[in-house]
């Protein structure tokens, strides 16, 4: 099962009264310029690995693939798959969505969408699929989001819950 996660003011915040993963970089990674996960990002994401989720990010900023990829890596952190705008834009086109929203993570077969914004879930609701909306100033978001994905994975362990995949 995969449950994605949305990047500006869900896992990246620059907000000063957010707390950041603290990293020390090898030296032979002081070139790369990142930019801070929230704090508590690699907890969750080692529990929900742990419960048997796979993690894929779904923004719709233009960073590369590959900065995300890296950005994740140098914290120790495995992605399943990402989708930026460039492959979002795609996946509109190949579904042929009429109102085109702004996120369609049903189709890479994510079960849970976690986001800061009301209109993604809004979204969901029209596009029927999952969103739990995160308020980047939430210190127990990561509570939530543990929460919320036990709950889909017992409404799919009682087969009542599909997603359509591309
Ligand atoms: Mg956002």
């Amino acid at each position: 099962m995969l449950i994605t996660f949305d990047l500006d003011d869900t896992l990246i915040c620059w907000q000063p009264a957010i707390p950041k993963e603290h990293i020390t970089l090898p030296w032979y990674l002081w070139w790369f310029k990142y930019e801070p996960l929230r704090k508590g990002t690699i907890h969750t994401f080692t529990t929900l690995r742990a419960e048997g989720w796979k993690i894929g990010i779904y923004t719709t900023s233009n960073r590369s693939e590959h900065y995300i990829e890296r950005l994740f890596k140098i914290h120790g952190l495995k992605l399943d798959l990402i989708v930026n705008q460039y492959h979002h834009e795609k996946i509109i086109k190949k579904h042929r969505i009429p109102d085109k929203p702004s996120k369609f993570p049903c189709s890479v077969g994510s079960y849970l969408h976690v986001d800061d914004s009301l209109g993604v879930q809004m979204e969901g609701e029209k596009h029927l699929f999952r969103v739990l909306v995160i308020d980047p100033l939430d210190q127990y978001w990561s509570e939530k989001i543990l929460e919320e994905a036990r709950k889909v994975a017992e409404i799919v362990r009682k087969n009542s819950y599909e997603v359509v995949a591309a």
